[in-house]
């Protein structure tokens, strides 16, 4: 490596650059959760480059009414890519706030209120009601983001996302970030659907073993190879084998030892090979589990 390489001009172009492809899975897997959307590069691209490293199914997110459709349309044109729909716990608050740059240039009716949100809330429904959509997601709750303001928002929102899973029989992707003991609160009070995902999985041993008794799945990214993330680790190996997913929840959260740099489905061997090693269990005993988890999580 020349000497340069340390330098400040270095560091900013090693930022922007993909991580290397990893030495492909022998075992295929799915990235259970990812937006595409967000990511540089065409699908095409990126479901071949994910391909080419046993990454053969992925999980596409939608957040707002315009990323859920994109991730229908997106699920109806490619095979190995399943949909999820969902007003993201930060989008919901802003809806009923009327913010003017977010919902309302997506074809929705401007003006904020429970009224705009029962709207977008109606056409996540109807998109929900598609083959090509496995879930409805990501939904519930952010503390980190959204501050007391939203919370009435956010947790109304939650509560229609869940009815919306139940009624139309897909699995419910959860986003709780710093809200553990009211997400788990309110997935009792309304009673979760029959299949339940923790994306991004941020609990720690306790609430794995609490997600375990309630059957629910836990889905880990590649924070788990972050070095202050033992509680992740701790959680991973608790976990039963039949309940762990996998993801990159991409383009964000991507693993050591390319933190800060772009993230992609074809990352996700990086952080099945760290779980591995934290179950100390063979990669494609793990594989095989994370695998047959996915498609049983999402019924497809
Ligand atoms: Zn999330
Ligand atoms: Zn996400």
């Amino acid at each position: 490596m020349p000497s340069n390489a340390t330098g400040p001009a270095s560091r900013t172009a090693d930022k922007n650059t993909a991580p290397p492809l990893p030495e492909p899975l022998r075992v295929p897997v799915a990235d259970s959760h990812t937006h595409l959307d967000m990511q540089s590069g065409t699908v095409e691209e990126g479901l071949a480059k994910a391909a080419s490293v046993g990454v053969t199914t992925v999980v596409q997110v939608g957040c707002d009414i315009k990323g859920s459709r994109w991730a229908a349309d997106t699920a109806a044109a490619y095979g190995n890519v399943h949909a999820t729909v969902a007003l993201h716990p930060n989008e919901a608050p802003r809806i009923v706030h009327g913010d003017p740059d977010g919902w309302s240039r997506q074809g929705v009716r401007a003006g904020g209120g429970d009224a705009a949100l029962d709207e977008a809330l109606a056409e996540i429904d109807r998109l929900a009601g598609l083959p090509q959509v496995k879930g409805v997601g990501e939904t519930g709750l952010d503390y980190f983001r959204t501050g007391p303001e939203g919370k009435a928002a956010q947790e109304r929102s939650f509560r229609a996302h869940i009815e919306i899973a139940k009624r139309h029989g897909k699995a419910l992707v959860i986003h709780d970030r710093d809200a553990h003991a009211d997400v788990l609160r309110v997935l009792k009070e309304e009673g979760a659907p029959e299949r339940t995902v923790f994306h991004c999985y941020s609990g720690d041993a306790a609430m794995a073993e609490e997600c375990a008794r309630e059957g629910y799945f836990m889905s880990f990214a590649g924070n788990v190879t972050f070095k202050n993330a033992q509680n992740l680790r701790d959680a991973v190996a608790v976990a039963p084998l039949e309940l762990l997913l996998v993801e990159t929840d991409a383009p964000f959260l991507t693993p050591a030892p390319y933190r800060g740099r772009p993230n992609a489905p074809y990352l996700v061997p990086v952080t099945v090979r760290a779980m591995a090693a934290v179950r100390g269990i063979d990669e494609d005993a793990l594989a095989t589990a994370l695998g047959a988890n996915t498609a049983r999580a999402f019924d497809y």
